[in-house]
């Protein structure tokens, strides 16, 4: 019997995981892939305090090697189903069900598609949701960026490393992303922009060869032939296992009060799975510490 699990190896699971096990709460994270979550996919993080500048996955590894010192379990699973009413509270993944006092879902979002023809066929062959992992592979050549948030500016600068052109096609005429990406990008002669346009579809044979685009305001259409498409359209939490469960809204986010409890006793959640307009490590570490602390209390409340 744990006192906390926690969905999620990312910087709300890891730090949620660090807070709880220094608290003397026998702790476990649950994570279906690698320790970092969405970091193990960002070049560099040049906004998280105390470090200028560093890998993402470099910092997964610290908050990673951190959290087994201080007494972390850490056990590799895809949770499918829980048992969250009631104690104790249930995680099935693989042939294993655990059980905790509390729990801390912090399994985080995943890129959302476009939902275009060709989007699943090229998936692969040119078409990408990480520029990070994929970008080297387009040295000379043009691609393209959908989106006008931080991930899609963040990715386009990182693929001007390789490519001869990024062309960043946003359904408005205006970026989403924070002003210190948006300057860069608009001082990078690499890149250029289709305002105010969207993705009809994605071309190619073999692999990506175009994108058929719709300008918005007028109506026209072009194909933009280009060898590398990269989506950046926002996020989706990944909630899949809490399928029907009342701790979701009805975008599938979990709402939680200031101490990130849910509406179930017990338990709580933290990161970019959580109901936020602010999806950064930072305020995943800091929702992961928030949640841990509460959970500390709420175990606490179970024998007294
Ligand atoms: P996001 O902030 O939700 O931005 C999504 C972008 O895609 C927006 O520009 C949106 O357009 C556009 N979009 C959405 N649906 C679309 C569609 N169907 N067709 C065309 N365009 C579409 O998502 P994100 O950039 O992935 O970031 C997710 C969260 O992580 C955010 O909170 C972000 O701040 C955070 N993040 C932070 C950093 C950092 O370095 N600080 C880096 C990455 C991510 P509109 O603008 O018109 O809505």
């Amino acid at each position: 019997m744990y006192d906390v699990a926690i969905i999620g190896g990312g910087p709300a699971g890891l730090s949620a995981g660090i807070y709880a096990a220094r608290a003397n709460l026998k702790t476990v994270i649950v994570e279906r892939g690698l320790y970092g979550g969405q970091m193990q996919n960002t070049l560099d993080i040049e906004n998280y305090p105390g470090f200028e500048n560093i890998e993402g996955p470099q910092l997964s590894e610290h908050m990673y090697n951190q959290a087994l010192k201080v007494g972390v379990e850490w056990k590799y699973g895809d949770v499918t189903s829980v048992e969250l009413e009631g104690q104790p509270k249930l995680l099935k993944f693989g042939d294993e069900v655990l059980q905790a006092k509390s729990v801390i879902i912090a399994s985080g979002a995943t890129p959302r598609p476009l939902g275009v023809p060709g989007e699943a066929e090229f998936t692969g062959r040119g078409l990408s949701y990480c520029a990070t992992c994929d970008g080297a592979l387009y040295k000379g050549a043009d691609v393209a960026v959908v989106g006008g948030g931080d991930s899609a500016i963040k990715e386009a600068l990182l693929l001007t490393r390789y490519a001869s052109t990024v062309t960043v096609i946003h359904r408005r005429d205006a970026l989403r992303a924070t002003g210190i990406l948006q300057n860069r990008a608009f001082a990078n002669s690499k890149i250029r922009f289709k305002w105010d346009s969207v993705v009809e579809r994605v071309e190619g044979d073999t692999r990506v060869n175009g994108v058929l685009i719709r300008n918005v305001k007028d109506n026209s259409n072009e194909v933009l032939a280009v060898k590398g498409v990269f989506i950046y359209v926002g996020v989706d939490p990944v909630t899949d296992f809490l399928a029907g469960s009342k701790v979701l809204d009805d975008e599938g986010y979990i709402p939680t009060g200031f101490d990130m409890a849910t509406s179930i006793p017990g338990v709580f959640a933290a990161g970019d799975v959580r109901a936020t307009s602010i999806r950064q490590i930072i305020s995943a570490a800091s929702e992961g510490a928030t949640a841990a602390l509460h959970a500390y209390d709420f175990v606490e409340s179970l024998s007294n």
